[in-house]
């Protein structure tokens, strides 16, 4: 069904009071329903399950391979990671994940084609030229990956353990797209983090990708820490406008050190204060819109011309544990310790601990400790969050065709709340279509949330969830 897309207007202009008043605590909706659904009951029967549904929908298939070692901590990390120097625990876990590539690969139907695939980390570049290069072989031993013109591939870097010919290998090996952590350009920033990697070894790389020719170079941007300020955040986003990535991903900082020790390690004092901190996000944003960038969504920034933009123009946007994506018909093969896996209606994790997931894979068990069984109903609204996340809009007579249901009926308690956030001027209704207006779009998962069946309980259990601020 073609929509229309009316009554938008075209930019997006960052309103900090409108933020304060709208901001809420709430999942990000990489997944519904979110992690916390997953339970322990899962069995391998239910995965098995999946998988043979999946093989029957003859669907491509996406890789995600988590790669979880750092040479050095960011005070601010929240990641499953392992901070190591030792080449011998990195050949053991690498050893554990082949293991896993070839037994997982035999569930999946041989010449199911890969489209797309994500390392992540950790650091997955802390890994040497010679084991990146096994690992690549490794999993196209066992899975179809299609070449590199048609599929997507890519990596997260840690410009401190890349160079550029480093880059150029990876290039060779098939990757054709990089996510480079940059976080923030100012030294004192950098020091506070303990990360510091100056201006002139990221302008290098951007340099080298260029000439390598990879599709699209996303920067990964932190606001939020220590000794920022909104003209320090100004200047590193000038930096960045010069160096011109394709895609922008501006996170929040959220300080738990309760939670995560090393964030205990950062200077307090020195953090932002909330106001502080909305000031920074909106000038930030407002300042890459100027510059030409279009907001995607959830902390996402793109060219106009990156394939995200288009996607999202064409309402062919989709998201996945990687955040955006083009590809909508994949199901997801997660590969190593705690990476996850959308397979058919189910979603699993293997265990998060190292020592387990080696331990499980050198005996040749499944590494999967839990996971959860979509209802239809879980398929319902996981349709609804994704196109409101996605597309910016709602369209009920598109998910009536697809579930057969009265959207009207269905989401009776729904619509009222959806008739509110159109008073509010988040929603903007035409022709029986929500489009989510671009003040909407600032506070989406506010309306997301509308849809989230579990939410009331988590919120009863006390569950902490992220804000913008
Ligand atoms: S390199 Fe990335 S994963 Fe590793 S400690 Fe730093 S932020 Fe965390």
């Amino acid at each position: 069904m073609h929509v229309v897309k009316e009554g938008l207007e075209e930019d997006s202009l960052w309103d900090s009071e409108f933020i304060r008043q709208h901001d809420v605590a709430g999942p990000r909706y990489t997944s519904y329903p979110t992690a916390l659904q997953f339970h322990e009951e899962f069995t391998h029967e239910d995965y098995l399950g999946a998988v043979g549904r999946s093989n029957e929908s003859r669907m491509p298939l996406s890789l995600y391979v988590h790669l979880p070692f750092c040479a050095s901590l960011c005070y601010y990390c929240a990641c499953n990671k392992v901070i190591t120097q030792s080449d011998e625990k990195k050949r053991r876990y690498l050893d554990a994940l082949i293991k896993e590539i070839r037994m997982k690969s035999r569930d999946f139907d041989q010449g199911r084609p890969v489209y797309q695939m994500h390392w992540g980390g950790g650091t997955p570049t802390y890994f040497n030229e010679a084991e990146l290069t096994e690992l690549w072989f490794e999993i196209g031993r066992h899975f179809h990956l299609v070449d590199s013109e048609r599929g997507e591939y890519s990596i997260e870097i840690d410009p401190r353990t890349m160079t550029a010919d480093k880059l150029g290998l990876l290039k060779g090996l098939g990757f054709n797209r990089i996510s480079l952590g940059i976080q923030d350009f100012d030294r004192k920033v950098q020091e506070a983090i303990n990360r510091v990697q100056p201006f002139q070894q990221i302008e290098e790389l951007m340099m080298a990708s260029r000439n390598y020719q990879f599709r699209s170079v996303n920067f990964d941007l932190i606001y939020g820490l220590p000794y920022q300020s909104v003209a320090s955040v100004r200047d590193t986003i000038n930096r960045v406008i010069e160096l011109s990535p394709d895609r922008i991903s501006l996170f929040n900082y959220a300080h738990l050190p309760q939670r995560f020790k090393s964030q205990g390690l950062l200077p307090e004092e020195a953090l932002p204060l909330v106001e502080e901190k909305l000031q920074i996000l909106c000038a930030a944003s407002n300042q890459l819109i100027d510059a030409g960038y279009v907001y995607i969504g959830m902390d996402h920034f793109a060219k106009p011309t990156d394939e995200l933009a288009v996607a999202q123009a064409e309402g062919n946007l989709h998201r996945n544990f990687q955040g955006y994506t083009t590809f909508k018909d994949a199901d997801l093969v997660g590969l190593g310790v705690s990476s996850i896996s959308l397979i058919n209606n189910v979603y699993c994790q293997n265990t998060k601990s190292i020592t387990e997931y080696q331990g499980l894979m050198e005996k040749g068990d499944s590494p999967i400790t839990a996971g959860v069984l979509l209802s239809t109903d879980d398929e319902i609204r996981r349709a609804v969050i994704m196109s409101l996340l996605c597309q910016n809009w709602l369209v009920p007579s598109q998910i009536e065709e697809q579930y057969g249901i009265v959207f009207g009926e269905y989401f009776f308690n729904e619509i009222r709340g959806l008739n509110c956030f159109v008073e509010e001027g988040l929603l903007a209704r035409q022709g029986g279509v929500y489009n989510v207006t671009s003040k909407g779009r600032l506070v989406i998962r506010k309306i997301c949330m509308l849809f989230d069946i579990y939410l009331p309980q988590h919120m009863k259990d006390g569950t902490r969830f992220s804000r913008v601020l």
